[in-house]
């Protein structure tokens, strides 16, 4: 990468993404189609197989194996119609912890893949808002057309009653279920069959007037006169694609499909390729700044920092995504909190090794960085003399509290540093009680508490007991308006590190008993 233009050029065919979803709504399903097409995998259930041991070669499983860290699925690279994607993962089930929303501060676009019979489900209304509140574009592809789902008319009114986004079909469904014949593309014009006698008959152009142009039985069948008169409503009262909407995630483009029986995907990749953005200018310095990702000078920020669960290697990983510059294995960069300067020598790039023509690494794409201690959730790090500072990641609501003491009250030293490191690297939330300055810890998931339980026995031999006290909504509150004589049991009241005061509420009960009887006192949720 010698020149500015070969740069620009790197930096413009990146697209980088998460898919959101709710557990089962078939987000690894469709991850694998893509890395199907993108010639990663050669056959399906290799994604879903690694858990049983079985994946492909690449090598990051290599360094899997060799380090005992699941960062297989983390960031998933490759090449299709000359766009290099990298796909950060998401974990949600019991794997959800803040890193799946830091995930969501890396990437350029989101893609939400819903489940056509169960429509927005709450893991996906989670990081839909995360999403949102950046401001970047958001996909929907409603899965599972192969099975009979909910009115595709339902689904699209319940993207702006639930999630408050304008949905745009950019096709339809002819039929569902065992009735699926396939999809009316608009964005197309064509029809696109399921399950075609040859694959020349795939796809069935339409004219202006979004008629066929070819003789087709289709005509004849209920399911397409269906999909017609619902493409005519959706032409006259439905809402118009509009490109400066979906750039700002205020309207995302719809899509149909089943990912298990590969309909649908491939045209769905074509049409998110040409619609995501290409790596954009980042804020810098407090926002007095702005970056652009073809700047010569390296520059990116850490926003996970995955601990190894395999007790004989301590390191951990910190994932960087690149926002200008080229990525050199060995190179000098500063970090700008401590000023330091560090050699990124022990690196790690997320592409398969089959690929030829490896190329460096520029904005979008992820480096991991093998970690001793040095980094921090939200750190910058740059090359050059000018300092580069990215802007603060932002704080999640906690939403699962545990009461932490240590085993052994003889090793207070211990608790209490590996408590004050692994807080202050972003691992899991602290907070005191007001009165007995109990620690409370707060996590989006119990992955959070688990690792975190490990490491403080791993890294400072320091055995925790932690009691739950229940999944909480945390609301903070104005240390003008409080009086500790609100706080009770079910309305817990503790600081958070800053200090500032916030109720734990039992449920949703008490927190309207609160409000009730506090009608003036202001609560505020974070992101
Ligand atoms: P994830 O939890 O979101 O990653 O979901 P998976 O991709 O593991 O899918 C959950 C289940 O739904 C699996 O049994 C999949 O085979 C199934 N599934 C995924 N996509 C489809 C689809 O398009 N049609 C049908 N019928 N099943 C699907």
């Amino acid at each position: 990468m010698n020149t500015l233009a070969d740069l620009q050029t790197a930096v413009d065919k990146r697209r980088t993404f998460a898919i959101i979803s709710h557990p089962d709504a078939g987000k690894t399903t469709i991850t694998e189609q893509l890395l199907l097409l993108g010639g990663v995998i050669r056959s399906a259930g290799t994604v879903k197989g690694k858990k049983s041991g079985h994946y492909a070669t690449s090598d990051w499983m290599a360094i899997e194996k060799q380090r005992g860290i699941s960062v297989t699925s983390s960031v998933m690279q490759f090449d299709y119609a000359g766009k290099r994607i990298n796909i950060l993962d998401t974990p949600g089930h019991e794997d959800f912890s803040e890193d799946t929303y830091r995930t969501l501060m890396a990437v350029d676009a989101a893609v939400m893949v819903i489940d056509s019979a169960k429509g927005i489900e709450p893991q996906t209304k989670k990081l839909f808002k995360v999403v949102k509140q950046r401001g970047i574009p958001i996909f929907t592809f409603m899965n599972k057309l192969d099975r009979d789902g909910r009115e595709p008319l339902d689904l699209i009114a319940e993207l702006e009653e639930l999630l408050n986004i304008e949905g745009y079909a950019m096709n339809w469904p002819i039929g569902m279920g065992k009735g699926l014949k396939g999809l009316y593309d608009r964005a197309n014009q064509r029809v696109e069959l399921y399950r075609p006698e040859t694959e020349a008959q795939r796809f069935l152009p339409l004219d202006e007037q979004g008629q066929l142009t070819v003789a087709s039985d289709l005509v004849k069948d209920n399911v397409y006169q269906q999909a017609l008169d619902d493409v005519d409503l959706l032409n006259e009262a439905g809402n118009a694609f509009d490109p400066d909407k979906i750039k700002r995630g205020d309207q995302t483009p719809v899509f149909f499909g089943s990912a298990l029986t590969n309909f649908g995907v491939e045209t769905f990749l074509q049409s998110f390729l040409e619609m995501a953005p290409a790596p954009a200018k980042h804020v810098i310095n407090d926002g007095d700044e702005s970056l652009s990702p073809e700047d010569r000078r390296f520059s990116g920020f850490v926003f996970k920092i995955q601990a190894n669960m395999n007790p004989n290697h301590r390191d951990r990983i910190a994932f960087v995504r690149i926002c200008s510059g080229v990525f050199e294995k060995g190179m000098d960069v500063t970090l700008a909190r401590t000023q330091k300067t560090l050699r990124l020598n022990n690196a790690t790039e997320f592409m398969s090794d089959e690929r030829e023509n490896v190329e460096n690494a520029v904005a979008g794409d992820i480096v991991g960085l093998y970690d001793t201690g040095n980094f921090q959730i939200g750190d910058s790090i740059y090359q050059g003399k000018e300092k580069i500072k990215f802007a603060p990641l932002p704080q999640f609501t906690p939403e699962l509290f545990v009461r932490v003491t240590p085993k052994n009250v003889m090793k207070q030293k211990s608790f209490h540093k590996g408590m004050q490191q692994l807080v202050q690297e972003g691992a899991i939330q602290l907070y005191r009680t007001y009165t007995t300055d109990d620690y409370i810890l707060g996590a989006v998931g119990q992955l959070q508490f688990e690792v975190f339980q490990f490491r403080m026995k791993n890294e400072y031999n320091s055995e925790v007991i932690m009691t739950p006290i229940g999944s909480r909504t945390a609301r903070w509150v104005d240390p003008e308006q409080l009086d500790e004589k609100m706080s009770s049991s079910r309305n817990l009241l503790v600081k958070d590190v800053h200090g500032a005061p916030l109720f734990l509420f039992e449920n949703a009960f008490a927190e309207r008993w609160f409000h009730d009887k506090y009608p003036d006192v202001k609560l505020t949720a974070k992101l």
